[in-house]
């Protein structure tokens, strides 16, 4: 794996207030979503936030289609503990009455705001309040300009041209506190252009695998994708993107950031396939642990850093998953326990979840 790239440290969040963290430099990689409430809703948006919380979210965006959902953020904010990022396109209001309102974070694209007196006012304030701004290039949102230089199609070069320009603008300005992130739905392409934008830029990255689809495809795709890009060292902060509860959003988010060793505090839950030698059900039992030891749908267990193991057979099972902290090797009707490889007992198969949870919750405490 290699070496972090080296980038600025951008602070997101005031000085010292809980919830505030640090994207880039040597901060740990920050997990983030997207509301999918209508964020005029107050009361719905921050139920999703907390919902969101509790799976390990740092870092919140949503949608400011208007200036009623705009001066909804001030409600937003006082109600959650994490910063609050406003995602704005196009009209400058939005983002003036966002920073008025007190957000931790823009995700505005300056190139989308044609008039540069505007612009202007932004950075004004954006300085003024410490607030940085991603700069968010999407493959649908290349410049005709851009597009018809490279022959109309979306390369990784063209949207490293665009993202240089967006950085231009603010740069122009004064801002330095800048998060950049070049989405496309393209594994390839997204790699790519993080790669080449590596080559040219300090500022952190926000990377991610844009409109990556529904749950078990677009994890996948984002599994890759992220996956790569970290491996590559690119990446400070990260978003899965799911047409689904953005609550799986995290939990993909920190199975991708876990398989690759960068965090350890959640359990890893190994589980053998099942073959012809397998006499229980293994699904029931492997869901019934994940559910107990990752409270359902989040993420964040109190059991820390452990691998467990269901596997299927005693015939391999135990030597299998030697190197797990618990696991259990089920045969017809009964589940062997063992612990670092050594068998401690026998229980029968209705009993196997209860006595691994025990054991696990036991183990964690000595
Ligand atoms: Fe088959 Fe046993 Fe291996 Fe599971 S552990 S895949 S049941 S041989």
């Amino acid at each position: 794996m290699q070496k972090r790239r080296k980038t600025r440290k951008i602070r997101v969040g005031s000085k010292g207030a809980a919830g505030t963290l640090y994207i880039g430099g040597d901060a740990t990689i920050v997990v983030q979503s997207m509301t999918k409430t209508d964020t005029r809703n107050v009361n719905k948006t921050v139920e999703q936030i907390l919902q969101l919380e509790e799976a390990g979210c740092q870092l919140i965006r949503c949608a400011v289609p208007d200036m009623t959902a705009a001066k909804a953020l001030g409600k937003i904010k006082s109600k959650i503990h994490i910063p609050l990022v406003a995602d704005i396109h196009f009209d400058y209001r939005l983002a003036l009455e966002a920073i008025a309102q007190g957000v931790d974070k823009l995700r505005l694209n300056p190139g989308n705001i044609t008039d540069k007196d505007k612009i202007k006012l932004i950075a004004k304030e954006c300085l003024k309040n410490k607030i940085p701004i991603r700069v968010g290039v999407n493959s649908g949102s290349l410049k005709k300009e851009i597009l018809k230089k490279h022959k109309g199609h979306i390369t990784p070069a063209a949207i490293v041209e665009s993202a240089v320009e967006e950085i231009k603008i603010l740069e122009n300005e004064g801002v330095k506190d800048i998060i950049i992130s070049l989405k496309t739905s393209d594994v390839v392409n997204t790699v790519e252009s993080y790669k080449l934008l590596a080559k040219k830029c300090d500022y952190p990255f926000h990377i991610g695998v844009t409109e990556a689809g529904p749950i078990f495809g677009g994890s996948i795709k984002s599994a890759v994708g992220i996956g790569i890009l970290l491996y590559e060292g690119l990446g400070d902060t990260l978003r899965v993107s799911l047409t689904d509860n953005p609550v799986h959003e995290i939990r993909a988010a920190y199975k991708i950031l876990q398989s690759l060793n960068i965090i350890k505090k959640y359990p890893n839950i190994i589980s053998c396939p099942t073959c012809g030698r397998c006499t229980v059900n293994i699904k029931k039992i492997v869901d019934e642990i994940e559910n107990k030891l990752c409270k359902g749908t989040t993420c964040g267990a109190p059991t820390g850093p452990i691998t467990i193991a269901v596997m299927g057979c005693v015939v391999n099972g135990p030597g299998e998953a030697r190197e797990a902290d618990f696991g259990v090797a089920c045969g017809k009707d009964k589940g062997v326990i063992f612990k670092k490889g050594n068998i401690i007992k026998t229980v029968k198969e209705k009993e196997i979840v209860g006595e691994l949870l025990r054991l696990i919750k036991k183990g964690t405490r000595d």
